[in-house]
């Protein structure tokens, strides 16, 4: 069936017009009546939204787009409004991708016929090359959701080639991180569903050992390696990581023993995993309490005999002791991000002698980070689930901490007040955070950027009276004035040029 059959073309195309700023509400209506009621309740249920309703952080599609541009062998196709695909590939490439991103646009005639679908369907014809690919992901951003374009019409597989096509609306997934479970769960599943129907691929590189674990999340790469030395006197090895780095090892992840939701928010992967038999186990192993419990849930769910999860954690935790006596932090430190595992730093950071009064987490709550929400609790942190910058900001001003770690701006208001501040995704996310790695990396950062406040309270001296807000800079007295006659003029412009590209005749 052709999309213009599935597309209601009388229907009002208000939703091209709009965006990040083009109402919740509205889009969520468009892509309801456009025919995404399905799979709009899906994403409301998995990623239930917090205290405020509009994703605070980054474009969320930039989530999915990440984890299919880490895949080898996989394709990745936007469709969208061509300044969220311009703002999407311009991040991506920021962040390292050195994958060509596709892209297919549209114009309202191309949305509202439904040849939008048809040119996505032959641009995926086209890539969908077994020589080159092992998959190609279609991503529909906001205004393609919005506006119904069934990426699930799309053919299941071209000459062997997996097509994946997902929906990651702004105004249905809440933070990129989540956007990574999207695609991660909706290839997971695809992956499971192959593994059933019979043979499939050996993983690249198989690990010697047939008991594995998998970790759910993003990781600094040295952790990865550290949790497998954790792991083996239990016997245990660490499967391929998730997200994957090529689709062959979705297999090896999900024939694992046990699933560890390191990253708590991969609800869709872990439901994977659930529906593959595997038990899921949460938290990580952070500082010396966390790593002690981790190996004990681990070994337990495995089925590991007490005594060789004694002898794991007798190999352990005298290094992470030591760490921790030996990098001792002297600071109140506030914590907030949208990682997901803000609540692990600040169990790491407690345990290293630093006062947490505060950490908030742009994620939502789950089981597999409640060991952890507890931990913190009972020694007197506030956890802020699906903190807004508002929050995370109210707290770091009532709390004064001598380091807060946070997203940019949050450091920018913190800078601003004279606090020393550090940014979670490039300063803490870049370092390792797991056995006694983690407890020197992270402590050392923080002891160091701490140890800065009376730098920062010089330059706040420094510029002073130099104005903030609208009168910012030198010269500057009062509010800019507003020239309304000017806006009207350039807005006439606007419009006439956009009736002579559409040849509309004037007065129409
Ligand atoms: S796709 Fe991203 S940038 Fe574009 S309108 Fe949606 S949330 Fe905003």
């Amino acid at each position: 069936m052709s999309a213009s059959a599935v597309i209601d073309q009388d229907r009002p195309v208000e939703a091209a017009g709009s965006g990040c700023h083009g109402g919740r509400t509205t889009m969520l209506e468009a892509a309801k009546a456009a025919g995404k009621s399905e799979t709009m309740d899906r994403l409301l249920a998995t990623y239930p939204r917090g205290p405020h309703d509009q994703p605070q952080s980054m474009c969320p599609a930039f989530g999915a787009l990440r984890v299919g541009l880490r895949m080898r062998r996989t394709a990745t196709i936007l469709s969208g409004s061509a300044c969220c695909v311009y703002g999407l590939t311009f991040t991506s490439h920021f962040y390292g991708a050195k994958r060509t991103v596709g892209y297919v646009p549209f114009n309202s005639e191309t949305l509202v016929t439904g040849q939008l679908y048809e040119d996505i369907r032959n641009a995926v014809h086209e890539i969908a090359k077994p020589a080159d690919y092992d998959a190609v992901v279609v991503i529909n951003l906001c205004v393609p959701t919005a506006s119904g374009v069934p990426l699930d019409r799309l053919p299941r597989q071209i000459d062997g080639v997996r097509i994946i096509g997902i929906d990651v609306p702004g105004f249905g997934v809440p933070t990129h991180a989540e956007a990574k479970d999207v695609l991660a769960g909706a290839m997971l599943r695809y992956a499971r569903l192959e593994a059933q129907n019979g043979p499939v691929q050996r993983p690249r590189s198989m690990t010697e050992r047939t008991r594995t674990i998998s970790l759910i999340g993003e990781l600094f790469p040295v952790d990865p390696v550290g949790v497998g030395a954790l792991l083996a006197p239990m016997g245990l090895g660490v499967a391929p990581q998730l997200p994957a780095r090529e689709w062959r090892d979705l297999y090896a992840a999900l024939d694992c023993t046990v699933a560890a939701a390191v990253h708590p928010f991969y609800t869709a992967s872990v439901r994977e995993f659930q529906a593959a038999g595997r038990p899921v186990v949460g938290s990580g192993p952070v500082g010396l309490d966390g790593t002690a419990d981790w190996l004990d849930a681990i070994g337990k769910a495995a089925g590991v005999a007490p005594s060789l999860i004694d002898a794991a954690k007798a190999q352990s935790l005298p290094a992470i002791r030591a760490a921790l006596d030996g990098n001792r932090i002297e600071a109140r430190v506030t914590v907030s991000g949208y990682e997901g595992s803000e609540l692990l730093v600040a169990r790491l950071l407690s345990e290293a002698g630093a006062e947490v009064p505060y950490v908030g987490t742009a994620c939502p709550r789950t089981d597999w980070s409640e060991a952890d929400r507890q931990w913190l609790t009972a020694r007197g942190t506030h956890v802020q689930y699906r903190a807004s910058l508002e929050q995370d900001l109210a707290a770091m001003q009532e709390v004064r901490p001598d380091l807060a770690i946070g997203t940019t701006p949050l450091v920018q208001k913190a800078k601003e007040l004279g606090i020393p501040a550090i940014y979670f995704t490039n300063m803490v996310s870049a370092r390792p955070l797991f056995g006694a790695a983690g407890v020197g990396a992270l402590t050392r950062i923080v002891a160091t950027q701490s140890a800065g406040k009376d730098r920062f309270a010089r330059m706040v001296s420094f510029f002073d009276g130099v104005g903030s807000g609208e009168s910012t800079g030198y010269g500057w007295q009062g509010i800019p004035e507003s020239h309304p006659g000017a806006k009207e003029r350039f807005r006439k412009v606007r419009e006439s040029r956009a009736r002579a590209e559409a040849n509309i005749p004037v007065g129409n």
